[in-house]
């Protein structure tokens, strides 16, 4: 496992909880507004575990959870990740995974063992190209994992509004989500590599209004 970054107390990563976020490396994808590129280019001082769970036992009663994050968790070997989402159980303290879909079968034998997953969905399947390049089989991995969360205890399926994205997209991107817990439409945030105009806040909350046609939306950072 490599833990390429740690954050103690954050309240903003698990939906009214207060936790700490791992941060694991590496990710299939190349997203164009990813924050944590530097963290998939190997450009950080790795974290041993061990000095992780001691912080997290440290800190354990200002907390609620703990958030596993990346990159992309689940390309760390599964054994690892068990074992991770035990030992921060052994504290009382509750597991968020987040995920890009990118593969189902470890997310299949993941989710029982958490309390919540918050699952990324770039854009309608159909134009993912246009955030990161994608391949057919991650297409399928990402359809198959959709279908997995539906079955998680508490789950999220969120979408940044990249300006390259549009108000079709996103009732598109619902329409296929149906019946699905909650939707979050996250506001698109500039890196120093990539700086379109974000959308207006009066512009997501329509996106939220027409997403919830079809299941419950909501909008966050705005
Ligand atoms: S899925 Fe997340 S970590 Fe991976 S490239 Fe996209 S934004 Fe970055």
């Amino acid at each position: 496992m490599i833990i390429a970054g740690y954050n103690p107390n954050s309240c903003v990563d698990y939906p009214t909880n207060i936790a700490a976020v791992i941060f694991l490396a590496n990710c299939p994808l190349r997203c164009v507004y990813c924050h944590n590129r530097h963290m998939l280019d190997g450009d950080f001082t790795p974290i041993s575990y061990e000095s992780v769970l001691e912080r997290i036992e440290k800190n354990k009663r200002f907390l609620d959870g703990v958030v596993i994050t990346g990159g992309e968790p689940t390309l760390t070997p599964i054994d690892e990740l068990k074992k991770l989402i035990q030992d921060i159980k052994a504290f009382g303290l509750l597991v968020k995974l987040d995920t890009c879909g990118s593969n189902p079968k470890a997310l299949e034998e993941l989710i029982p063992l958490v309390d919540y997953v918050a699952m990324d969905i770039k854009a309608p399947l159909e134009k993912y190209h246009i955030i990161t390049p994608v391949t057919d089989k991650l297409m399928e991995n990402i359809s198959k994992s959709i279908e997995f969360v539906k079955g998680a205890k508490d789950y999220e399926f969120r979408t940044t509004l990249d300006p390259h994205l549009t108000i079709k997209d996103i009732e598109a991107i619902a329409k296929m989500l149906k019946g699905a817990k909650k939707y979050y439409i996250q506001q698109f945030v500039a890196t120093d590599f990539y700086k379109p105009k974000s959308y207006s806040s009066d512009y997501l909350k329509w996106c939220v209004e027409v997403a919830n046609n079809y299941l419950p939306a909501f909008s966050r950072g705005v």
